[in-house]
């Protein structure tokens, strides 16, 4: 449940994304219904699981790894004031819109990276830092692993937003996982208004053994070869 300020920042969130659209390219979906759906409902999925695996935790620390226009980690950060977002996003214009985002509905629980997550994975002020790491539509699951995991301290979990190949992914994916000190624990099927049939799901994967330093790779072998 979202109390009338969170419902506020989520409606200025949106104004402010069809602005900065128009003249940004920001993301594909403009309609405000769809903007409330496909990035805010859908970000919103894991706050349940959160509060579950984190129950023990005042603070929880989250990084979101290819975070876009802020999607899920801002939309988490609006709804879950107690959390720790890191957003971490290669793309310049993307965290300046967030930059401005969390600046107009005054998010104090935020922090903005404009890196590339494999650059940051071996700073000791990152790697395995997290309670949790969340990724949506960056990469399949098995690059998506060496990408996230990493940052994941032992204990924590990974949350991957995914579609309809998810058993595919997880199939691909089963060895990167293993090989990164993680295991899945969890599949979370979920739907957004008005769809009968969904193939929404998070996947839960908790982190069981540190990741051996040799991970991640350089992007370039990642997305070559991977493990
Ligand atoms: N998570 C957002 C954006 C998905 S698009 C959403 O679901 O709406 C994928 C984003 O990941 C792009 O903005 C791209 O710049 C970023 N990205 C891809 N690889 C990355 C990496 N290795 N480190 C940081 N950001 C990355």
């Amino acid at each position: 449940m979202l109390t009338q300020p969170q419902q506020n920042k989520f409606n200025q969130l949106s104004d402010l994304l069809r602005k900065e659209n128009q003249t940004h390219n920001l993301t594909r979906i403009t309609d405000p219904k769809e903007i409330e759906q496909r990035h805010f409902t859908d970000s919103l999925a894991a706050v349940d699981i959160i509060n579950k695996l984190a129950a023990e935790i005042k603070n929880p620390r989250i990084i979101d790894i290819g975070s876009g226009a802020g999607f899920p980690g801002l939309a988490l950060a609006i709804a879950m004031p107690n959390i720790q977002l890191t957003s971490v996003e290669a793309t310049g214009k993307k965290i300046n819109f967030q930059k401005q985002a969390a600046a107009e509905l005054e998010l104090t629980n935020v922090t903005l990276i404009n890196k590339r997550a494999e650059d940051i994975a071996n700073d000791p002020a990152h790697r395995e830092q997290y309670d949790f790491a969340v990724s949506r539509a960056v990469a399949g699951l098995a690059i998506l692993s060496e990408l996230c995991i990493p940052f994941v301290q032992p204990g924590g979990y990974f949350l991957a937003w995914k579609g309809r190949k998810a058993d595919e992914e997880i199939k691909n994916a089963t060895q990167a996982i293993k090989l990164l000190g993680g295991q899945i624990t969890d599949q979370t099927p979920y739907a957004l208004e008005e769809e009968t049939e969904s193939s929404l799901q998070i996947i839960t994967i908790r982190k069981i053994t540190p990741t051996p330093k040799k991970y991640p790779r350089p992007y370039k072998a990642i997305k070559q070869k991977p493990l």
